[in-house]
């Protein structure tokens, strides 16, 4: 087959050609398919955090040139992030660590009734534990809709839910870290307004893979993280609605957070300062910036249809293989992002991964993918396999695992 630009990487990535090649003289192709996890950096990235090293100096509150530069450039970089999800005027864009530390935020922010109870938050059970945990503790708690097989029965089953009792939030997966599907959201956006109850999508999935847009989809708050989205560790983001981040408990205490303290009073500031207490991590703000003008420059559709015509590849290869089974959630999702979770039937999930890592050289992530509820319930409680494709991976990557895994299953381990 000759090359198609879909087979090709779309955008260049750090380190693929300067890792040493470890199995047979072959290049290993250890974060190519493993970009759910963390995805390789982009060039881009690299050489943006290249030129403001030399620049960086504390923000907000010093007179002296480099903390105005920097200044300059966290809050330039904060605009950036806010525009590549869509931020509508009064949006504001919350710097974070990564997407747990958004939703943690988030849960501390949800109001009270107007009667005074706590606000209660509805989700699947489809969720990563980051979208499940922080409101399973927030004041309010939550509820969790167990097992609906298909999109539509899961449409069904929230609307009922939130018919019977009143939610301020629905917080909801933008693409599964297990199967790369996701629910239409502009449905599930207009079932929850209809009930009075706020969306929160976890964005860590599907901000990396789909152009998204606070604004075109009506979505409340969206949640993602940089090093899933080719910029490295340390900086994510919470944009959403300013009345309950303004209002919210403010994430951490310290300097930065406030107008003014003395001893038995503090007088907390808005947002997004609010909840960016202590020295901000300018670097990985800037970092996740040129990710997004890097992600934002490509040619509208490039980007999915890279990773639809991969995944295909993908899904194709791999269901061709005797004992393979790709994990589903739901039988009617339609175009998953390129994440692909799959069992070899009477294998353990850590051995194939193993076995790919040292045979092939090829790195992919083996367990429960922080999902331990789906896991159990789609019956992979002791775990599975995951692949999952981004800008950098190429078809002769995808190639080459469904190749490693016939001969795993042709050969034996
Ligand atoms: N949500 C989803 C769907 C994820 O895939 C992940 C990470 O794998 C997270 C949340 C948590 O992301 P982070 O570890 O960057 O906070």
């Amino acid at each position: 087959m000759s090359a198609t630009p879909e087979s090709q990487s779309c955008l260049p990535v750090v380190g693929s050609d300067t890792l040493v090649p470890l199995v047979d003289g072959r290049t290993v192709t250890y974060a190519n398919l493993d970009c759910a996890a963390s995805a390789p950096a982009l060039q881009a990235v690299a050489d943006r955090v290249t030129q403001v090293l030399p620049l960086y100096a504390s923000v907000h509150r010093g007179a002296g040139y480099l903390s105005q530069v920097s200044t300059a450039l966290y809050e330039a970089s904060r605009q950036t992030i806010g525009a590549f999800v869509g931020a509508r005027g009064d949006d504001v864009t919350v710097v974070t660590r990564n997407t747990t530390d958004s939703l943690n935020l988030l849960a501390g922010c949800i109001p009270a009734d107007a009667d005074g109870t706590p606000g209660r938050v509805l989700v699947l059970d489809v969720e990563h534990h980051a979208n499940l945990l922080p409101w399973q503790r927030s004041a309010g708690g939550a509820t969790v809709l167990h097992g609906a097989a298909t999109v539509a029965e899961t449409l069904e089953a929230i609307r009922d839910e939130l018919a019977r009792a009143p939610y301020a939030l629905l917080a909801l997966t933008g693409a599964s870290n297990v199967t790369g599907e996701l629910l239409p959201v502009a449905e599930v956006v207009a079932i929850a307004h209809a009930a009075g109850t706020r969306v929160a999508l976890d964005g860590a999935q599907l901000v990396p893979h789909r152009r998204f847009s606070l604004e075109a989809t009506d979505v409340d708050y969206i949640s993602f993280s940089g090093h899933k989205t080719y910029a490295p560790f340390g900086s994510g983001a919470l944009v959403g609605r300013r009345d309950w981040l303004d209002a919210g408990t403010p994430y951490l205490a310290g300097g930065g957070a406030v107008r003014q303290v003395d001893i038995d009073e503090v007088v907390w500031t808005n947002a997004p300062a609010r909840h960016e207490a202590g020295s901000p991590n300018v670097v990985g703000a800037v970092a996740l910036a040129a990710a997004c003008d890097a992600l934002a420059a490509l040619p509208a559709g490039t980007l999915e249809a890279h990773e639809a015509f991969l995944r295909e590849r993908l899904v194709t290869g791999l269901e061709s293989i005797p004992g393979v089974q790709v994990v589903r959630a739901w039988a009617d999702a339609a175009d998953p992002v390129g994440v692909v979770t799959f069992s070899v039937v009477g294998h353990d999930p850590g051995l194939v991964a193993a076995y790919l890592s040292a045979e092939h050289g090829i790195g992919v992530r083996d367990g429960r993918f922080c999902a331990h509820p789906l896991l159990a319930r789609l019956g992979y409680a002791s775990g599975a396999v995951r692949a999952s494709v981004g800008v950098g991976t190429t078809q002769e990557e995808v190639d080459r695992l469904v190749s490693a895994l016939e001969s795993y299953v042709t050969d034996g381990p």
